[in-house]
């Protein structure tokens, strides 16, 4: 089969993805292969291309917002049948025994590997999976529409629990790209008042288009105190920016697996008044099967634009050069 793969990682225009040919993989005990009709461009794919996260694999295909048919079982698997639609995302297996994952905490797992970066994604014609940590999607939203919530989707919506915003409350978005503008969707259908700050001029314009309350720079101030805010840029520098547009007792949780460094903060301005500021780490089978079953019912719909399987290293520069606005899909 054919498959991308991360050869050496380095700047997205130095060509660090290479597309080979390898044998398709035989799923073990309870895996199910995958025959991949879909992958979303995630911005981890990015920082792995670049080598902004280590390699935990030589040669590791990425990819894991993907959506696609069961085409071959493992033995023991039952879960699924053969031809039924699935989706593959981030999380691709915890230990189940350590102490997190037995206090329910399985985001934190000490031993995860995470579909793309342990094992082998999908810029690829089949995946593997176990079919424990596969989704069933909800009809009616094409494959095309279901890759993005698997990742976006689904840590976005984590972050926004971590957030914590009270109903009816203040909401700030800093950095409005795939995830970003489907939590914005989930935020404003829960009655949040959403403020977004960004750059770009499309996605101020999808901002806008999905009924943020105010669109602004990237680090342009808030319009009103915020009882939450979630960053979605990689950018450390915004960390000081979006705790002062915090009110008193509000949370700042950061999305991305990858952040700059952030420049030192001013106590007084920006976290005394009990703000807080945290990270948002993968997330639970639970998170995965609540935002899915919201997004079917609130009516969340991504923002896509396709591209061939052929074009992954292209859509990969786009997602760099902010050349879109929304979320990539790769199409098989
Ligand atoms: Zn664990
Ligand atoms: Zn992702």
């Amino acid at each position: 089969m054919r498959a991308w793969v991360v050869e050496t990682p380095g700047p997205v225009d130095s060509g660090p993805l290479r597309r080979v040919e390898r044998p398709g993989p035989e799923p073990g005990t309870s895996q199910v292969r995958v025959r991949i009709s879909c992958c979303g461009v995630c911005r981890t794919d990015l920082h792995l291309a670049e080598g902004d996260l280590p390699p935990r694999r030589p040669a590791v295909t990425p990819g894991h917002e993907i959506v696609g048919h069961v085409d071959a079982l493992g033995p023991g698997a039952r879960r699924f049948s053969l031809g039924e639609r699935v989706g593959v995302p981030w999380l691709g297996r915890t230990d189940g025994t350590c102490r997190y994952c037995r206090r329910g905490d399985e985001n934190l797992c000490t031993r995860p590997l995470f579909t793309g970066w342990d094992v082998d994604g999908g810029y690829a014609d089949t995946c593997l999976v176990d079919e424990g940590f596969a989704y069933r999607l909800p009809e009616g939203v094409s494959d095309e529409q279901a890759a993005p919530l698997l990742c976006a989707g689904i840590i976005g919506y984590r972050a926004l629990l971590c957030a914590a915003v009270p109903p009816g409350g203040r909401l700030g978005i800093y950095g409005f790209g795939g995830s970003a503008h489907l939590t914005a969707q989930v935020a404003l259908a829960q009655g949040m008042r959403v403020h977004v700050f960004t750059r770009g001029e499309q996605n101020r314009r999808l901002a806008g288009e999905l009924g943020g309350d105010s669109v602004g720079g990237a680090a342009d101030p808030s319009p009103e105190p915020l009882d939450g805010a979630i960053l979605f840029a990689p950018a450390g520098e915004l960390v000081p920016v979006a705790l002062r547009a915090l009110d008193r007792g509000a949370t700042l949780a950061v999305a991305g697996i990858w952040l700059s460094d952030i420049p030192s903060l001013v106590y007084a301005d920006e976290l005394f008044e009990e703000r807080r500021l945290r990270s948002v780490t993968a997330n639970t089978r639970e998170d995965g099967e609540e935002f899915l079953r919201l997004a079917d019912r609130l009516g969340v719909r991504a923002t896509t634009v396709g591209y061939p399987m052929a074009d992954a290293a292209v859509a990969l520069a786009d997602l760099a050069h902010g050349r879109f606005g929304g979320a990539a899909v790769l199409h098989n």
